[in-house]
């Protein structure tokens, strides 16, 4: 018998905790929060869930930066979470160029697959909080619901679909205003007593509404 299983919030690193960069974040130096992010990571502890960035890093399968880099690179930004009161459970990243074709590389559910077993993940109750399309294809793979913020490559991911893609998508600003809606769900009871979120809440006319992100960019 498996045990009772927790959702989990999974983030994507790149355009969603740190700005984005074409050329790779080769170092500490070059890693940047984004403005909120530290403190949406800190509130988004509050839920208890398991916190999983999922990372697609082929940087190191291009040989631009080292695996003991990319490391070093997430021990420092799980530190500077934990200094503001929130915490990363576990960071995985897939190290691989497109070409080698893994399993790993999102939009591939590989991560997430592999997370929801070392972790006891219910899939189909937790959030994917990407800034591509890659990310809300690896989300629908593996069954958990997809979320697009649009600091990053957002907006022009966005773009590049028809509508109906992004039916079920449920599209934020940025992770601040993802970890506002999903806790402003919570009543202060739940709040107090750290019980999980029903996410099943989450669904319907709740105060997390997906609305078409198409229209905004046509407004
Ligand atoms: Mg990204
Ligand atoms: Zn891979």
């Amino acid at each position: 018998m498996t045990p009772a299983t927790s959702p989990a919030i999974f983030l994507d690193r790149d355009g969603v905790i740190n700005r984005n960069r074409a050329d790779y974040v080769k170092c500490w130096e070059e890693f940047e929060f984004l403005p909120g992010a530290l403190q949406a990571l800190q509130r988004l502890s509050w839920l208890g869930w398991p916190i999983v960035v999922v990372s697609n890093q082929s940087a190191i399968g291009r040989g631009i930066v080292s695996r003991d880099t990319v490391d070093d690179i997430h021990r420092r930004m799980r530190l500077a979470v934990e200094e503001v009161g929130g915490r990363i459970d576990v960071v995985l990243y897939c190290p691989h160029r497109p070409d080698e074709n893994c399993e790993c590389r999102k939009p591939n559910p590989g991560l997430l697959t592999h997370a929801a077993q070392m972790l006891n993940i219910n899939l189909e109750r937790s959030f994917m909080i990407g800034d591509a399309l890659s990310d809300v294809d690896a989300a629908r793979s593996a069954g958990c619901r997809p979320i697009l913020v649009k600091t990053g490559r957002g907006l022009e991911q966005a773009a590049l679909v028809e509508p109906p893609y992004m039916e079920g998508v449920y599209v934020a600003g940025d992770l601040s205003e993802v970890a506002a809606q999903i806790l402003r769900t919570l009543n202060e009871r739940q709040i107090a007593g750290m019980e999980l979120l029903d996410t099943s809440r989450l669904r319907g006319g709740t105060p997390m509404t997906p609305y078409h992100i198409m229209a905004e960019l046509r407004a």
